[in-house]
């Protein structure tokens, strides 16, 4: 061993792989069980882990070093529920509730997508995963109609070096329906086997809460299987408390399980996930917009039920976590003040602090998916990490509260440096090895081809959704004193000073 490896400043090409990496001299955020910050402290890469995190790290010869002095060490981030394939319409549902997404996606729309359609979005998203810093996302993938369109999905998340788990899912069929056909159950089990640790798999579909019950029937391939089930759960107008029920009732509630959003759930169906150990994925982006409930951030506080956090989809939004976690903080902080200034009272101490938004986003993704060995920055645990760091930008300093920083100061043009299970898959703010042409004509083409499929009037319209009811009339006011827009008024010298 020796001190210190072989030097690398910012500039310079990207580390050499298959060799030893040390960050040095970062402000590391652990995010171990006791919240562990280092100042001026390296984080040593070799191979797939991470063998060591301190000051002055001595490291094997021929080291590679990335300059991390003024930057924040940090987990990869991990986005535990996100529509990838959805990436090739990004942006387009801006303006958009969860009724004109159903509309779209659900019943119009969704069936025209082709195998390259669901690979381009997924590409798309991946790629852009890793550029923000995410090493692990669950690509929530609900419109499987055919099993081509599965190994698509598939075919393009392996086609980029992140970490991912396939939540398998067909919006165009019943739950019960697709996880009978073997095909299908062939595919899960292949990635349920799969030695490579970069690749998980979920089974993913929704409980309507229809007395019946049909979902059980694909809870059971899924326990057959082995598969953890990723959910929608408490969504405003599709999916409530009857759900949780008779899954609880039917014993399909597991510690495996993730709750997506869980927002229009009572007292009761939190209490069933609390005491059944699953957890809740908080997607508070698109609560605050497409209408599924509020972020249940403080259930989740007030139950003790563990969290993570995910984007849901790049149709309304990026798949960036610095969102997720701004807008966590920013939707749990205006409604406790707004709850006790409906009481009369203040708030003078926030309930949720900028460390535990990171900490959803770090351990509490791990956790969610059963890795225990992601989501900290600990000696033998698997090596994907990531550096914050932008010289150039007057944000990047002073660095004083490195939690804060994160989650209010920087932004995904700060990822200076990505590795994922010991690669570097970016560096100095450029991805490693990724070429985005053939990605961009490749999602070219799947616009071209469903905006033809689907017709110019009727694109232009999912894009901007008319308002049925009229613009907001102004309401009267009476300090309005003057009104501008009667020149005969304003005249005749009638205008008073408001306060004197
Ligand atoms: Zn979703």
């Amino acid at each position: 061993m020796s001190l210190p490896g072989t030097a690398r400043g910012s500039g310079g090409g990207a580390p050499a792989a298959g060799r030893p990496l040390v960050f040095r001299g970062g402000t590391v955020l652990t995010m171990d069980d006791a919240s562990t910050v280092l100042r001026d402290a390296d984080v040593l890469v070799v191979d797939d882990r991470i063998a060591g995190v301190g000051q002055g790290l001595a490291v094997p010869d021929g080291t590679e070093e990335v300059d991390a002095r003024g930057g924040i060490v940090m987990p990869g981030m991990i986005d535990t529920h996100r529509h990838m394939w959805q990436t090739a319409m990004r942006g387009y549902g801006a303006d958009w509730t969860l009724t004109q997404y159903f509309v779209w996606y659900y019943l119009e729309h969704g069936r025209r997508f082709r195998p390259q359609d669901i690979a381009a979005g997924n590409r798309l998203a991946a790629i852009e995963s890793l550029d923000a810093g995410v090493t692990t996302t669950v690509d929530w993938s609900h419109n499987l109609h055919t099993i081509d369109h599965g190994e698509a999905a598939l075919e393009a998340l392996r086609s980029v070096p992140g970490r991912f788990v396939l939540a398998y899912g067909n919006i165009q069929a019943g739950p019960w329906e697709w996880t009978a056909d073997p095909a299908v159950r062939s595919l899960l089990e292949r990635l349920r086997d799969d030695a490579d640790d970069r690749m998980g798999v979920q089974v993913a579909f929704d409980v309507t809460g229809d007395p019946a019950f049909p979902e059980k029937a694909a809870f059971e391939v899924a326990r057959e299987l082995g598969i953890p089930v990723t959910t929608h759960a408490g969504v405003w107008g599709a999916t409530n408390d009857d759900g949780i029920r008779l899954m609880h009732e039917n014993g399909f509630m597991t510690p495996e399980t993730v709750y997506v959003h869980a927002s229009t759930l009572t007292r009761d169906s939190y209490q069933r996930i609390a005491a059944t150990g699953g957890s809740i994925s908080v997607a508070t982006e698109s609560e605050c917009s497409a209408g599924q409930g509020h972020a249940p951030t403080e259930q989740v506080l007030q139950y003790g039920i563990p969290v993570s956090l995910s984007m849901d989809t790049s149709v309304w939004w990026s798949g960036d976590m610095f969102s997720a976690m701004r807008a966590t903080l920013n939707a749990d902080r205006m409604a406790e003040h707004m709850d006790a200034h409906l009481r009369g009272d203040t708030i003078t101490h926030l309930r949720l602090r900028a460390q535990q938004v990171l900490a959803w986003t770090t351990r509490g993704g791990a956790a969610a998916l059963g890795r225990d060995d992601l989501g900290s920055l600990q000696e033998g645990k698997k090596a994907d990490v990531v550096l914050v760091k932008n010289d150039a930008s007057p944000v990047s300093f002073p660095l004083l509260n490195p939690y804060g920083h994160v989650v209010f100061q920087a932004q995904r043009g700060d990822v200076h440096t990505v590795v994922v299970d010991g690669r570097v898959v970016k560096y100095d703010g450029r991805l490693v090895g990724i070429d985005l042409a053939p990605v961009r004509r490749e999602v070219e083409a799947t616009v071209e081809y469903l905006r033809a499929e689907i017709g110019e009037e009727a694109w232009e319209q999912g894009m901007f959704p008319e308002r049925p009811e009229a613009e907001a009339e102004i309401l009267e006011n009476p300090y309005q004193y003057t009104d501008y827009k009667d020149e005969s008024k304003r005249a005749g010298g009638e205008e008073r000073v408001l306060g004197r």
